[in-house]
């Protein structure tokens, strides 16, 4: 290790790098034992159809109740439960929970049919061999609608090896599950293999939903994302809304769906249940 860091190899020596080293060990050993510990929860962020303005599902977003830092972020943990290939289990974990949460909203509002969740998949998870053992046990044991339920993979964790991802891409569709592309722009995409895959939904990252705000006349990419993914015949959905304008210039464009501050924040799965509930359509 102190080889690879080349000239900077003497920083290992150095008393904030080591302080930094004990932390990232500490929470990687924490991290291990979250799972058995219940430490983790499931946040749930809406999704709106910006044709009705309804609901039309849900993303599962995972937080770490920490017994001493308190609320983890994805953003700091997730790279290292990626490093160390826990995010497969952490993974699995929000989709049991997910699916079953999912079928209790489904039970308490009448128009239940319509609402989906997406879980993220983690490349780690996606290239695992007991993948689609893995979601087979979850949806028996769940008895979860498996159309409700859409998995959001980044563009690198399918190009990476595009023919094998294929396979396992078309196992998932197969099973009826949905697939997204999540923070679609971001990525490495390779247009020619992009329309091979059998996918539904393109997720616009939000940093091009940032950008447009910024110049009402210029809408950067966002235009062209929503055009390629109707032109695919998959619909959009634009991730990180947080004002008016945005949604306004979205609408116009005929993007799909909405996620973002705009209309709400990941929730407990308490509030949701209030919110779903409080819902004079449902
Ligand atoms: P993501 O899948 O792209 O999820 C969207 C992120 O944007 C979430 O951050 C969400 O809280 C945040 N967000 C939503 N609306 C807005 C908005 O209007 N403005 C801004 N600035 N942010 C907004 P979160 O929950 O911190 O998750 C960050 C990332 O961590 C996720 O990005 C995803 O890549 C990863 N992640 C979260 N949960 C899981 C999980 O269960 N498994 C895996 N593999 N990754 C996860
Ligand atoms: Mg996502
Ligand atoms: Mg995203
Ligand atoms: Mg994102």
């Amino acid at each position: 290790r102190a080889k690879a860091l080349g000239k900077a190899q003497y920083h290992v020596f150095d008393p904030d790098m080591h302080q930094q080293a004990i932390r990232v060990l500490q929470l990687e050993n924490d991290l291990r034992r979250a799972i058995q510990r219940e430490e983790f929860i499931v946040y749930y962020q809406p999704i709106i159809s910006l044709t009705n303005g309804r609901i039309a599902g849900f993303e599962a977003l995972v937080r770490w109740r920490h017994p001493t830092r308190g609320m983890v972020s994805p953003a700091e943990f997730i790279p290292l439960a990626e490093e160390t290939g826990l995010i497969a289990d952490i993974d699995t974990w929000v989709l049991q929970s997910a699916c079953h949460q999912l079928l209790i909203w489904q039970k308490t509002c009448p128009a239940k049919e319509i609402l989906t969740i997406s879980v993220n998949l983690s490349r780690r998870l996606f290239s695992h061999p007991n993948l689609l053992e893995r979601i087979d046990k979850i949806l028996h044991k769940t008895q979860l609608n498996p159309e409700s339920l859409k998995f959001e993979i980044t563009e690198s964790a399918i190009m990476e090896n595009s023919e094998e991802a294929n396979k396992i891409l078309a196992e998932i569709r197969r099973r009826q599950i949905q697939l997204s592309i999540d923070d679609f722009g971001t990525g490495y995409s390779s247009l020619s293999y992009l329309h091979t895959f059998p996918l539904n939904t393109l997720k616009i990252d939000q940093s091009f939903v940032k950008l447009m705000d910024k110049n009402t006349n210029n809408m950067g990419l966002v235009p062209m994302i929503i055009c390629m993914a109707h032109t695919m015949k998959l619909s959009a959905i634009a991730e990180g809304v947080e004002t008016p304008a945005q949604l306004a210039q979205l609408r116009s464009l005929g993007c799909d769906f909405g996620q973002g501050y705009l209309f709400s924040q990941p929730l407990d799965s308490k509030l949701v249940l209030e919110l779903i509930a409080a819902d004079p359509q449902w």
